[in-house]
């Protein structure tokens, strides 16, 4: 599903990215390992097209999102993202921020339709082989009622259908990461990745949100997942990559990574956080 080949970051002549080179796979659940500052925010940001790489390719769906003059925003729709920090709007309320992004979506690619039709009509006029116009079945009322019925669906499924109408700031950090993860999901997305999902939370709200990005793996999604818990890559990744001072030194299933690292600094990595 992505190829990455010889992805380089540099951030004023420092590389932070050197060299990566990883395929994941649909239905993967690859966790990234790694010390501080060895890149693994860099390497999700470079995949979401967050960050412009300074080297390399990012085949995802068979196009290079690397590629400066592809449309970012067509690859980005089928790439969900989740923060440490949440990210949701906090002058939006839980349901407008699932809403906002697959309503945006539809009702543009509804404007482009339109306009499309209007110059083929105008064209129409005046040539004598008439085109078709394209078709439209739907309204701008009817893609915000049907992202309204998706949003509440997925809002019963973490069980916040009851806080549909409330502004994020009144929610626990758990029910807030937990509406990022659906609102990501709104986008019906290929993969999503996420970025220490749960190291701002309190520790007895770790749980609820683990139990939730379990809950999409065993669906079959495909998740590139940046985290310090251990029990959670033990139990749910079926691949580790570890990475050090922008590189990847491993790439391995969890039963190698855990018990038998082949580098020193995976070796020393596991014997401080284990
Ligand atoms: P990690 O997520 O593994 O902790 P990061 O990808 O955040 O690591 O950072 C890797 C390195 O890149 C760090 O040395 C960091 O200081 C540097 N870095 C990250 N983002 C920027 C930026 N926008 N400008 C300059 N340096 C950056
Ligand atoms: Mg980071």
């Amino acid at each position: 599903m992505i190829d990455v080949i010889n992805l380089k970051k540099d951030f004023n002549h420092v590389q932070v990215l050197k060299d990566i080179n990883v395929t994941v796979n649909k239905g993967d659940i690859m966790v990234v390992l790694g010390p501080s500052g060895s890149g693994k925010s860099t390497f999700l940001r470079c995949l979401n097209c967050m960050e412009d790489p300074t080297g390399g390719s990012i085949i995802f769906n068979g196009v290079d999102i690397a590629d400066m003059k592809v449309d970012i925003n067509i690859h980005r729709r089928h790439m969900g993202m989740v923060f440490q920090h949440f990210n949701l709007f906090n002058n939006k309320t839980v349901i407008q921020n699932i809403m906002m992004a697959p309503v945006h979506v539809k009702c543009q690619e509804l404007s482009q339709t339109k306009r499309r039709n209007f110059v083929t009509k105008v064209k129409n006029v005046f040539s004598s082989q008439k085109k078709e116009l394209l078709p439209i079945t739907t309204t701008k009322a009817q893609i915000r009622d049907e992202a309204k019925v998706q949003a509440l669906d997925l809002l019963k499924r973490i069980g916040l259908e009851d806080k549909a109408d409330v502004y994020p700031s009144t929610l626990s950090g758990g029910q807030k990461q937990r509406v990022a993860i659906v609102r990501s999901l709104a986008m019906n997305p290929d993969v999503i990745l996420f970025d220490e999902p749960t190291s701002a939370l309190d520790p007895e709200m770790v749980g609820e949100v683990l139990d939730l990005m379990k809950a999409l793996a065993k669906e079959g999604m495909t998740m590139i997942i940046v985290t310090h818990e251990m029990g959670f890559a033990k139990e749910v990744a079926n691949r580790i990559l570890f990475m050090d001072e922008g590189r990847i030194l491993e790439d391995s299933t969890p039963k190698e990574f855990f018990e038998n690292p082949k580098t020193p600094r995976a070796k020393e990595f596991l014997s401080k956080v284990l």
